[in-house]
């Protein structure tokens, strides 16, 4: 383990304690004890059939109290739960996350639904978290590209279905002046886009994670390559190198993991059919040392640089800045 300095390690993204696409997740709260130096999170909870939002955000809370030493911050994904019921659980430590595919799942929500929800929340402006692929776009290209192997994820999911999305999501963000974060950017167009957009939304935020910055799409091809399916894919060696330019140019407001660690029995039970693979990789556990060895000691970025990523910027989005790191 390296040297933390006094970085406190704050992971925006992470899903733990809750079932997604029908798994438990292999991560519970109390396994976030065992990542040094770890200060805070911002877990998801998602509304599911059988619980309201407001009941499975308490039993998560209570959850998270029991169980984990550090800060949690909740994005809150309401399915059933409209605005009115919403407004009486938002709260300093939430906000909101929405998705702008995963149709079978139930998560998919139109932009023309995000701007209503925009729209009606114009009082409090709740920060908005957006998963951004086009689904329309990944519906084309997965219909020309049939999932035989892994590497097929890739071309499913193709940079051009990020940058689709991602550019309609800041249109509405400038057109309603709305906080929006956008999560796990992988795509450089889609960085450009964003740092661009701005100039016109000083509320807009973004992040990327580690394995698009240290990682291409040929863990896609390789031994146990369905391992490393998540959403967006790998991307190739160019838009990675690209990705950490656009670090060091200060694009990024934070680096976050989108932990979401499935059992490897979860994850080899269907192998050889790559579509019916858990999509989501660990990440947490290695947050820091893969960005200190990848980044600072190649000399990408400063070891403040990494700080800010990690540990300063993201615990100011958790709103535990100006609390604790004073
Ligand atoms: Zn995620």
């Amino acid at each position: 383990m390296q040297q933390h300095r006094n970085a406190a390690l704050h992971d925006f993204h992470v899903h733990v304690g809750e079932r997604i696409a029908g798994y438990q997740l292999r991560d519970g709260f109390a396994d976030l004890n065992r990542v040094p130096g770890l200060a805070g999170i911002g877990a998801f909870v998602t509304e599911e059939a059988e619980h309201s939002l407001a009941t499975k955000l308490q039993s998560m809370r209570q959850d998270a109290a029991a169980n984990f030493a550090g800060k949690v911050f909740w994005h809150l994904t309401p399915l059933q739960t409209g605005i009115e019921e919403l407004r009486q659980i938002l709260a300093p430590d939430t906000d909101l996350k929405f998705y702008t595919t995963y149709k079978a799942a139930g998560l998919y929500r139109s932009y023309e639904e995000l701007e209503r929800w925009m729209l009606e929340l114009s009082d409090l402006k709740p920060r908005m978290l957006v998963h951004c692929e086009d689904n329309e776009t990944i519906e084309e290209y997965s219909g020309k590209n049939p999932f035989h192997s892994p590497h097929d994820h890739c071309l499913r999911r193709p940079e051009i279905a990020e940058n689709k999305a991602v550019e309609k999501v800041l249109d509405l963000a400038i057109k309603h002046l709305y906080p929006v974060h956008i999560v796990h950017v992988s795509s450089p167009r889609s960085a450009l886009l964003i740092h661009e957009a701005r100039n016109h939304n000083p509320f807009i935020t973004c992040e990327t994670a580690p394995h698009y910055l240290l990682c291409n799409e040929e863990r896609l091809t390789g031994k146990d390559a369905h391992r490393w399916i998540c959403s967006p894919p790998f991307r190739s060696e160019k838009s990675r190198g690209e990705l950490v330019e656009l670090l060091q140019d200060g694009c990024f407001d934070i680096i976050a993991t989108d932990h979401c660690a499935f059992s490897l029995e979860d994850k080899d039970r269907y192998k050889d059919v790559p579509e019916r693979v858990p999509c989501g990789i660990a990440g947490l556990g290695c947050l820091w040392d893969s960005l200190y060895d990848g980044l600072v000691k190649t000399g990408k970025i400063s070891l403040d640089s990494l700080i800010s990523l990690v540990s300063l910027t993201p615990a100011r989005l958790m709103n535990q800045y100006d609390k604790e790191m004073c």
